[in-house]
């Protein structure tokens, strides 16, 4: 029972669908008919007013006749008629009942038309109408005749191949969908299925049942049947309504992870553009935009090219396309002149790619390097400046160990100046070695002081001996200002023996003879202050603020006349900031200079600690 029932609707569903389709189509057939009898009206009708009427009277008339007639056999032209400009037939190509039967208002309408006219009319008993197209012949620029062309639409052919077979497709299709309607209905009416098999027996009652008490129990049955259907799709909907919770609790969770993504990628430091698989852009950080002084706004949907406005960079990416595929990663060095001058950045190009790796746009990474860049100079000036140091001493030494080795210095008292040179400029190579260590160390931080409670008046005494030789050399006079209780210092008493030498040994080298040096020692503000007081070159103002740097020397040639490898004051620097000091320059060029150094005395220094 059920099954037939089912197998009627759905026939009738099958019938009206292939019915329904069938008048559809019938009416797009119809209309294509129309359209195409009107193209080929219009076209056949300008195509004969092209001539001169003397063609279809004279020798082309025979031509003109043959061309119409096959036309009337194959395309449905129904009639043909060319007349003069009195209305009188030139040519009459048609059956003569018809021609007769042309309603009055059609001809004259097509006789007076000045340009391309179609109009239709019906002839008695036909059930399908005639068109008719019509359109004047001129000649030197005056009307000489009128061609006018007929066309009855063919009558439908209701089983033509073309429509079967379309009609046959269409029935296969119609088949299939109300299957799939069938079957996807008979899913989702499953519950009230259910209910009206339970409900059914209820409310048919039972005819073995007494009436009053079988109904009333058969109601009561299909109440609690009813309830529970209805709990029961009440379940289903809590069910539905609390995965559409989680899922829009998930999209939530997403899109507040995409907003925090872009949010970090927006205060990140360094500029970051994201775009679509067509180079468009989706994303551009805060940093870029700033960059390519742009805004959001205009950015975003705009192909990468114009918003980046660089053909070096756009060239670079393309290259990187074909790079991408051999898996070669490489950046660019670009600037940004108009906003940062000046400024070096790194570019990179990469692509985006989802979880299966397909590509979904690229992303463009801009970082400032110029930092890096200047840190690489410096470098590359220090290994130039180190090389350049040792070179000269070393030249020295090969080229008057050559000259000994080869004999060419006979004199003993030369050979003594030789030896004597060179061995001067091995200590000077192996104190600039190891001047350059201890400076490398402490800017490395790697240098561990031998910290001890170091005397000042040993201290003072030590480095005094090693600098008294050379200004008696020089004949300059040491004045030593000391106190009668010498502070104790807590550091390293080697390094500080270096920056105390490094100082006296300055004042000695850049002094001229006869000159005066002062050296004191006192305690001011439980410092240690040591000051070096001499009356030689003095320092240009120019140089004041490079001398502590390394390498660094003065250009005067009085200055350069001395040997030195400028790195003396950058290590006494480095020694008195490691012991918690300072250390001021004050010099006129001509007069001297005057040196201090400050170091926190020991109980301050441990009481510090
Ligand atoms: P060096 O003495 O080996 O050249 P330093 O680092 O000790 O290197 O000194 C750096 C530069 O500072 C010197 O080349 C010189 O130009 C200047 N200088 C340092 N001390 C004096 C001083 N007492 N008088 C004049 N110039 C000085």
């Amino acid at each position: 029972m059920k099954f037939r029932s089912i197998a009627v609707a759905f026939l009738l569903f099958f019938l009206v669908g292939v019915a329904a389709f069938g008048r559809i189509l019938l009416q797009y057939d119809e209309k294509d008919r129309l359209k195409d009898i009107f193209d080929k009206g219009n076209y056949l009708v300008s195509l004969i007013a092209l001539h001169p009427l003397d063609d279809f009277d004279g020798n082309k008339r025979d031509f003109f006749l043959r061309t119409l007639t096959e036309y009337v056999s194959s395309e449905g032209l129904a009639y043909c008629l060319i007349q003069d400009g009195e209305g009188k037939a030139i040519i009459s190509l048609a059956p003569r009942d018809l021609t007769s039967r042309i309603p009055l208002d059609i001809q004259n309408r097509s006789l007076s038309t000045m340009g391309l006219t179609s109009q239709s009319f019906m002839v008695g008993g036909k059930d399908r109408p005639f068109y008719e197209f019509a359109k004047p012949i001129f000649e030197r620029g005056h009307r000489a005749g009128t061609v006018r062309l007929g066309f009855e639409i063919p009558p439908v052919s209701l089983f033509s191949m073309q429509r079967i077979s379309i009609l046959a497709m269409m029935a296969f299709l119609i088949f299939a969908a109300s299957a799939s309607v069938y079957y996807g209905m008979g899913h989702a009416l499953h519950p009230l299925r259910k209910l009206y098999a339970e409900l059914g027996p209820s409310f048919r009652g039972s005819g073995s049942q007494p009436a009053g008490s079988g109904r009333s129990r058969g109601i009561a049955g299909g109440i609690r049947s009813l309830e529970r259907a209805l709990a029961g799709l009440k379940e289903a909907l809590n069910k539905t309504e609390s995965e559409n919770m989680e899922m829009a609790a998930r999209l939530g969770v997403a899109t507040f992870e995409k907003n925090q993504i872009y949010r970090i990628i927006d205060a990140i430091n360094f500029g970051i553009i994201i775009t679509d698989i067509q180079e468009n852009v989706i994303y551009i950080n805060s940093y870029m935009i700033n960059l390519l002084q742009t805004t959001r706004k205009e950015a975003v949907d705009r192909p990468l090219g114009e918003v980046l406005e660089s053909d070096e960079i756009m060239s670079f990416i393309a290259q990187q396309d074909s790079l991408e595929k051999t898996k070669t990663t490489s950046h660019m060095e670009t600037m940004f002149p108009e906003r940062s001058p000046g400024e070096v950045f790194q570019l990179s190009s990469s692509y985006m790619k989802d979880g299966e790796g397909a590509v979904m746009g690229k992303m463009i990474s801009v970082r400032n390097i110029t930092s890096e860049k200047s840190a690489e100079n410096v470098q590359q000036e220090f290994i130039g400046n180190v090389a350049h140091e040792f070179l000269t001493p070393l030249t020295t030494i090969k080229s008057y160990n050559e000259m000994l080795m080869d004999g060419e210095v006979g004199d003993v008292e030369m050979q003594k100046e030789f030896y004597n040179t060179i061995n001067e400029e091995t200590v000077r190579l192996s104190n600039m070695v190891q001047n350059l260590l201890n400076i490398v160390k402490i800017e490395m931080g790697s240098l561990t002081l031998a910290t001890g409670l170091v005397k000042t008046d040993w201290l003072v005494g030590d480095c005094m001996t090693a600098v008294e030789g050379a200004a008696q050399g020089k004949n300059i006079t040491v004045t030593k200002n000391l106190p009668d209780n010498f502070p104790s210092l807590l550091g390293d008493k080697e390094l500080l023996k270096t920056a105390i030498i490094n100082l006296l040994g300055n004042a000695v080298k850049y002094t001229p003879e006869n000159g005066k040096i002062t050296f004191s020692l006192q305690e001011e503000n439980s410092m240690v202050v040591f000051d070096f007081i001499d009356t030689g070159y003095g320092i240009p103002e120019e140089d004041l603020p490079h001398i502590f740097e390394k390498f660094y020397r003065s250009k005067d040639p009085k200055i350069m006349e001395e040997m030195g490898s400028g790195l003396g004051l950058a290590m006494t620097s480095q020694i008195i900031n490691l012991h918690g000091g300072e250390i001021e320059v004050q010099s006129a060029v001509g007069e001297g200079t005057h040196f201090t150094i400050r170091i926190p005395k020991e109980d301050y220094y441990i009481g510090k600690k």
